[in-house]
């Protein structure tokens, strides 16, 4: 089956969809994303990955497509005409292009570039990874300042993934000032004598839609919870660790730069709280 994409207001077979040469995104990696899960064919949080959009978007002076509504009938037609049961909608917003490249922002009445597509990914839920666990390793942070906006800036991210394979592991977490900022496309936590603890909220990580709705849920179930700075020393001492993203939910951690945690499987926080997050949020899928 031939996927089916959006771009600029018309669904089209994937080789049909065109995007200008001089379009920001394409030349500035001006654009903005977001990355919604689909369990049972149903979307997962989409008002939450609404709501950072508008914020990453403001946050750049940049317009709006369209109405939040009208993003969530792109999302569920695409859902819908590419049969996806369990997998991903990528959505990206660019600044446009007024056919060249300035680096002076486009007048105001240039259009955004909006496109979506969707990613099928059976046993995205039931995954094979997550019941093993991930292997990281530890690199430098050296990521521009603005990591709270979910720009496409992703070749840094790209790079530690690839340097996290090399060295025979999963991931990567990154390191600013003596402290683990994020890994390359998720939150990070260790829990240590029952206490989960992770990063405060700041301009030097992404504000995770899973991180918000996962901390709410830990709370509810009466885990106990610290925002705080952490090295990856403390990490690497910790009974457990795991990291948390929209498309990969919470992941266990189980080595970290060759040391094993605990027993070196999932721990019980991380595979409880896994549980917990798959089961809310195909409750209140839309
Ligand atoms: N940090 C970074 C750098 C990311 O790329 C992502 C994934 N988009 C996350 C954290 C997790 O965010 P979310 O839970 O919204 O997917």
């Amino acid at each position: 089956m031939t996927r089916t994409v959006y771009v600029n207001g018309e669904y089209l077979p994937e080789a049909e969809a065109k995007v200008s040469i001089f379009d920001r995104g394409f030349l500035m990696a001006d654009a903005v994303y977001e990355v919604t899960s689909v369990l049972d064919g149903k979307l997962i949080d989409f008002e939450g990955h609404a709501v950072r959009l508008k914020r990453s978007l403001d946050e750049l002076q940049m317009a709006e497509p369209c109405t939040k509504d009208e993003l969530l009938e792109i999302h569920r037609k695409l859902v819908e005409v590419n049969e996806i049961d369990e997998g991903l909608v990528y959505l990206q917003v660019s600044r446009g292009s007024d056919g060249d490249r300035d680096f002076v922002f486009p007048s105001a009445e240039t259009k955004p570039t909006l496109v979506l597509f969707t990613q099928n990914k059976p046993g995205l839920a039931d995954s094979p990874a997550a019941q093993k666990g991930a292997k990281i390793i530890s690199i430098e942070d050296i990521r521009w300042g603005r990591r709270d906006i979910k720009t496409t800036q992703l070749l840094y991210p790209s790079m530690g993934k690839m340097m996290a394979k090399a060295a025979g592991c999963d991931d990567a977490w990154m390191i600013e000032d003596g402290h683990v900022t994020e890994g390359t496309s998720n939150n990070a936590y260790f829990v240590k004598n029952g206490k989960i603890v992770t990063r405060p909220l700041s301009n030097e990580i992404l504000h995770g839609i899973t991180r918000k709705a996962v901390l709410r849920m830990a709370a509810e179930a009466q885990m106990e919870v610290e925002e705080r700075l952490f090295t990856i020393d403390e990490a690497k001492e910790a009974d457990e660790a795991f990291t948390t993203s929209a498309s990969a939910f919470v992941m266990p951690v189980v080595e970290i730069d060759g040391v094993a945690l605990g027993d070196g499987t999932p721990g019980p926080i991380a595979k409880r709280l896994r549980e917990i997050y798959l089961d809310e949020s195909r409750k209140a899928a839309i």
